[in-house]
């Protein structure tokens, strides 16, 4: 069935948007009689939705009561404390997947990447809400799922569990800080690797070591991505080495990192440093944004929306031209700025003037749509999307 967004704002005009079979069919600037379903958009601004490329749903604490977090001393020490507040969690894993879920969806993200803890002790038992959460979100939201040894792939053991996640729906392999957390550096990866290679699967690793330590897990990552073959499928996600080390030590990681079509994902954080925005244009580097921790065990802060974490990449960086700011939405977005004959229709609808305005004052979403059905309005989930 055809449907009619009319008024929408689309570079400084008004703009009628002909949805069919969930897709873009038409974009016109004269009006179209219809008798279909009509949506008056009434002047809102277009914009794709959003990719979220790095977030964990199954450790949040919205809806929780408050807890008293730690300062983070040690990876370890922070582990511990995570294990253990995870325990007293009030609502059910599965409930509070879908909490996140449905908090980003509200802010216009339709596809995201989320690590899933698994461990011996854990089993599948985050993964299982999380597959669960996919099928019932599906034309809704885009889920990829990483299986994530949080405790360390190896020293907690993890390698047979990681394979039962890997036969029942992940598809990817995590890990985190081969060198620094698992003091394994080579094995940790090649047990990535070897996981990665066996089923076929994308690699996403967690990468906070510092200085050299980081630079030198990247470039193993490098090497170890051309040797099996994995080109374009393996992600470093964090990698605060790159903002550490000045471009010319990091000249050959670049290039490595280049050749083998390896992305970096960061959470654009604003207390430590972070891979610098203008080496990774320079050097053509794949870089993704994701919000990763929002109200954890790890920061109270965040709030699952990823156009606000875009605003913060692009003020941290003191972009402020128009052509900066609506770079920096390409950044949170894997879909064409405007709206494209044929493409799937997912997009939000915001009362800014342009992009670059979107950008810079993160307005509430006042509609979300998703396959051309509205899914979210003033900035709150429909009851039937649920
Ligand atoms: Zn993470």
């Amino acid at each position: 069935m055809e449907k009619l967004i009319k008024n929408v704002t689309l570079n400084g005009e008004r703009s009628d948007i002909v949805i069919e079979d969930g897709k873009i069919k038409e974009v016109t600037t004269d009006k179209v009689d219809s008798s279909s379903d009509v949506y008056d958009a009434k002047g809102l601004l277009y914009l794709p939705t959003l990719n979220d490329m790095h977030c964990h749903l199954d450790k949040h604490l919205v809806g929780e009561k408050w807890r008293s977090l730690q300062p983070f001393i040690t990876l370890p020490g922070q582990l511990t404390f995570e294990k253990s507040l995870l325990e007293t969690m009030e609502n059910s894993v599965q409930k509070r997947v879908k909490i996140m879920a449905e908090l980003m969806l509200q802010h216009g993200t339709t596809k995201i990447r989320t690590h899933v803890d698994v461990d011996p002790g854990l089993g599948l038992k985050h993964l299982e809400a999380v597959t669960l959460l996919r099928e019932e979100m599906r034309g809704k939201m885009e889920i990829e799922i990483v299986a994530f040894p949080q405790q360390g792939l190896l020293l907690s053991d993890s390698v047979a569990v990681m394979k039962e996640a890997l036969r029942n729906g992940a598809d990817l392999v995590g890990g985190v800080d081969p060198g620094g957390l698992e003091k394994r550096l080579d094995s940790s990866l090649e047990a990535m690797f070897d996981l990665g290679a066996a089923f076929d699967k994308g690699i996403d690793l967690h990468l906070h070591d510092p200085g050299h330590l980081g630079k030198y897990t990247i470039d193993r990552v490098a090497d170890l991505t051309e040797q099996t073959g994995k080109q374009g499928k393996v992600a470093v996600s964090h990698a605060y080495c790159l903002g550490m080390l000045s471009d010319d030590e990091l000249e050959d990681t670049y290039q490595a990192l280049r050749e083998n079509d390896i992305s970096i994902i960061s959470s654009v954080p604003i207390d430590r440093p972070m891979p610098r925005l203008q080496s990774m244009i320079n050097n053509e580097l794949s870089f993704l944004v994701g919000t990763d921790n929002i109200q954890d065990a790890w920061s109270p802060y965040g709030d699952g929306d990823l156009l606000r974490r875009g605003s913060r990449l692009a003020e941290k960086n003191g972009w402020v031209t128009d052509e900066q700011l609506i770079a920096a939405y390409s950044y949170i977005t894997s879909r064409s700025l405007e709206p494209v004959i044929g493409e799937k229709a997912d997009f939000v609808l915001v009362d800014a003037q342009n992009i670059q305005q979107a950008m810079a004052i993160v307005p509430r979403r006042e509609a979300v749509f998703a396959g051309g059905n509205l899914i979210a309005e003033k900035g709150e989930l429909l009851d039937n999307c649920r």
